[in-house]
């Protein structure tokens, strides 16, 4: 029986994630699965029980787990406590104990929500990029680093460096993600000015030759990347980066596609024995101004959702089954608060996961 672990955290988190359970719900009750959830508390929700965002009990339940679904963390009232204690530093540490290095953005426009990117419909009419990010090495854990004072002169160091296995592993998946769509990889740093970026170029290089051949590989430096994303997105098929230009590259190509409620995400850890850690999310917040309204926009968490059936459970026709619905269900201009345009219907949180729900039904019949 496939295990989800669910961890709704704070704020909308819950919400979202109920909507998500729902349409569990109705897979094991219509498609013969039986996918087996279970909830667990991460983030201030964990914090304000057991005085740790994350505890050791839920990392088990984490580590055992087929994949897992997390809504959001954080809240206003968790400013002062202590960094470790933050709700933040939950997910920190849930993503590096189970070494989830490979962080999946996919940048997909949806025809009815065209208005609302910044770009002109044509340049991103149709748009479906994945961006693959380093997301547990480079420069947000490179060692030295801090202040350092020398012969009176005081400086600050943030250092970049990457394994040739850290490199190869990210570039590995994203040339097997490739595989599985347009077969193109775009990998991405600065070889020009970085030895990192160098030795990136060089492994990613000497890793296609050998294994990957007949996927079309293209070297692009970071800051061409960036204007090519708002220039000619459609270019794109997987782009593999290092943590830090993907930490930019994945926010700037989301926006192509205009709002943040519609933002899945993915991260993955390496495959041992046919099993493979994995979280899927949402990109974005716990949203306090809008938490227990019932407004919050859940497709970016039913997008996490479709992510985790194709990639987790191998299911591309659940997963594209509900995809199918959301699109379905904004065709039918049925809006969230968020996403509300002229001539749409306002709808709920729960009122939205229904209206996806409907439309499956709707399809399969
Ligand atoms: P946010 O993403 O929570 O909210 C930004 C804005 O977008 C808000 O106006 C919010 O109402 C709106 N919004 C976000 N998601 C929405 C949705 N699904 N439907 C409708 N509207 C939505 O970012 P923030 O305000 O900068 O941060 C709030 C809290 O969330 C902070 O504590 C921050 O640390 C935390 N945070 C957590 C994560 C995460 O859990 N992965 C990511 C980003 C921020």
């Amino acid at each position: 029986m496939p295990n989800i672990l669910m961890l709704p955290g704070d704020g909308i988190g819950p919400e979202v994630c109920h909507q998500a359970q729902k349409i569990i719900d109705f897979f094991n009750q219509n498609h013969k699965t039986d996918f087996h959830t279970e909830t667990d508390l991460i983030g201030g929700a964990a914090y304000d029980k057991f005085k740790t965002p994350l505890t050791d009990e839920t990392i088990k339940k984490a580590q055992s787990t087929d994949a897992i679904l997390l809504g959001a963390v954080g809240a206003p009232k968790y400013d002062n406590v202590e960094r470790q204690a933050r709700p933040e530093a939950g997910l920190l540490k849930i993503r590096k104990e189970l070494d989830l290095f490979a962080n999946l953005r996919p940048a997909i426009t949806f025809k009815p929500l065209i208005q609302a990117s910044s770009l002109k419909p044509e340049i991103i009419e149709d748009l479906d990029i994945l961006i693959l990010r380093e997301l547990t090495g480079g420069v947000y854990f490179g060692e030295p680093r801090g202040m350092q004072t020398y012969e009176g002169v005081t400086r600050c160091i943030d250092t970049q460096a990457y394994t040739a296995q850290e490199i190869i592993r990210l570039a590995t998946l994203g040339f097997e993600l490739a595989k599985l769509r347009n077969n193109q990889v775009h990998s991405v740093e600065k070889a020009n000015v970085m030895e990192t970026g160098k030795f990136w170029r060089d492994q990613v290089t000497k890793l296609h030759e050998k294994q990957f051949h007949t996927t079309t590989l293209h070297h692009m430096y970071a800051d061409n990347c960036a204007m090519q994303l708002v220039k000619n997105p459609k270019q794109f098929d997987v782009i593999i980066t290092d943590n830090l230009f993907g930490d930019l590259l994945s926010d700037a190509a989301a926006m192509c596609t205009g709002s943040l409620g519609m933002l899945p995400s993915a991260s993955l850890g390496s495959k041992n024995n046919n099993k493979q850690h994995a979280l899927y999310e949402p990109v974005h917040g716990s949203a306090p101004d809008i938490a227990g309204k019932n407004l919050a926009n859940p497709l970016a968490t039913l997008l996490s959702l479709a992510m985790m059936l194709k990639y987790s459970f191998e299911m591309p026709e659940l997963a594209n089954l509900l995809t199918q619905a959301i699109n379905q269900t904004l065709d039918n201009n049925i809006r969230t608060a968020d996403i509300m345009s002229q001539n749409c219907k306002q709808v709920s949180t729960e009122q939205m996961g229904d209206a996806v729900i409907q439309q499956m039904q709707a399809i399969q019949k």
